[in-house]
């Protein structure tokens, strides 16, 4: 017998953007303990553009080893342009098209719920939108789902409203049913056009087109700090070929500019943090502070780390709380973490909503918070048999001490795992038991088709 005198029963929750798929794999995070510990019984992975291939091989792993939660699939739009097309900024031909769609749909017939892009980032980016609309073709033909990271959330190219639009238009065109992730305004530009964006979106779900979003409940974004910075075409060909440009002269001048420009959007040098470095020394330094200490502007130290350490990661404090709030209340808005390392997102997304924006600053009610986490995201993603505590379905279930239910992880400590989730049943196994792990790997591979 379980004693669950004070607890509120949930159905598991259901995140549909992490960056997991490492974690999942590796014996050591398998269990998905950040996960487990909100209450988390599903998660989603192989967003923004970026999955693993053959999608149907990585799932028959997890099976054959054994997760903690259960785990799904996007076939990312990424890569399968790696695949055929490099990393470089190029269109495809009619054969190289064929064979991205071919990708798509051996993908969707292994599993996957959906396409995935990464438009603002490499190589997805260099993606005009009727290939786009080519690969979501494929996958609405299986019944998936288009995720996407937008092409520009905030002032950089096409802007948020525009990028909004052309996930509409992906939508329109193909019949697919369109999610954008992590749905923001991005940085000084675009700070309070929230109300615009929603009536955009809503003025499309009048039209017909099935368009939803999901969120985390932070105010700073966590991405490459390469991608934050630097512009696409800097990029095309790759790491090496980025840094034979910042040798260049008359290359490095426009560079100059169009960084400093990119900084100005972030909010400024002081705005971006780094994370995960691979030198200890610069994790948490802000860009202001490298360039300071380098005795450079802020763009040649933008370089310079870059030039270090590629692969950077930072931390960037870019959004307002309003535009937070406005999302967050709208019911087509589900919780989703974008959960990797070096952001407290991973550790809190679903305790941090729940706990904080409901009980302390009461943005509102805990039904509505926890609808949004479970029932309403399994329609989207067309999960079947969960979401619900229901006869015939699937027994992820959680017991919550909601007057203690709170995130604990912090952008100074983001590993802390959430407090307050006492039971957590996957599949009908225990996977968490008076506050601890088990030890059960009872997740499924879930599969679409
Ligand atoms: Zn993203």
């Amino acid at each position: 017998m379980l004693d669950a005198k004070g607890l509120i029963l949930a159905p598991g929750f259901i995140d549909p953007h992490t960056h997991l798929e490492r974690d999942l794999s590796d014996p050591e995070y398998r269990s998905n303990l950040a996960c487990l510990m909100q209450g988390v019984t599903t998660v989603f992975t192989g967003n923004d553009g970026n999955s693993p291939l053959p999608i149907g091989r990585k799932l028959e792993e997890w099976e054959r080893n054994g997760i903690g939660t259960n785990a799904g699939l996007f076939v990312g739009h990424g890569a399968v342009r790696r695949v055929v097309l490099g990393l470089e900024a190029k269109q495809p031909t009619v054969e190289d098209l064929e064979e991205m769609k071919a990708l798509v749909a051996k993908s969707m017939e292994e599993g996957a719920y959906g396409l995935s892009t990464g438009l603002f980032y490499a190589p997805g980016s260099y993606a005009k939108e009727e290939e786009v609309v080519a690969l979501a073709k494929v996958a609405a033909s299986y019944g998936g789902l288009y995720d996407s990271h937008i092409r520009d959330e905030s002032s950089y190219t096409i802007g948020l409203l525009a990028s909004i639009e052309e996930a509409i238009n992906i939508g329109r065109k193909t019949g697919i049913p369109v999610h954008v992730s992590h749905i923001k305004a991005l940085g000084t530009d675009v700070w309070r056009k929230s109300k615009e964006v929603i009536a955009l979106i809503e003025s499309a779900q009048n039209e017909g087109i099935n368009i939803t979003a999901n969120q985390y409940p932070y105010l700073a974004s966590k991405t490459s700090f390469r991608a934050t910075v630097i512009p696409r075409w800097a990029e095309d060909g790759g790491n090496d070929a980025m840094l034979e440009r910042f040798e260049n002269v008359e290359v490095r001048k426009r560079l100059i500019q169009e960084i400093t420009e990119n900084i100005r959007i972030r909010g400024g040098a002081e705005a971006l943090v780094f994370s995960e470095t691979e030198n200890p020394d610069y994790d948490g330094m802000s860009l202001r502070k490298f360039a300071e200490i380098r005795r450079l502007s802020q763009a040649e130290a933008a370089m310079a780390i870059l030039s270090e350490e590629p692969n950077l990661g930072v931390i960037s404090f870019n959004m307002v709380e309003e535009d937070l709030k406005n999302f967050m209340l709208k019911d087509w808005v589900v919780t989703g973490s974008d959960g990797g390392s070096g952001h407290p997102r991973k550790y809190g997304s679903f305790a941090r909503k729940i706990g904080h924006y409901t009980k302390k600053e009461k943005w509102m009610d805990l039904s509505f918070a926890i609808h949004q986490s479970t029932a309403r995201t399994a329609r989207i993603l067309g999960l079947d048999r969960r979401g619900l505590i229901k006869e015939g379905y699937f027994a992820d279930l959680v017991l919550i001490d909601i007057e203690r239910y709170t995130d604990k992880a912090t952008f100074d400590a983001p590993y802390e795992l959430a407090e307050g989730v006492e039971y957590v049943f996957v599949n009908g196994q225990l996977a968490l038991e008076d506050g601890e792990f088990t030890g059960k790997l009872s997740g499924k591979a879930l599969r679409l088709n």
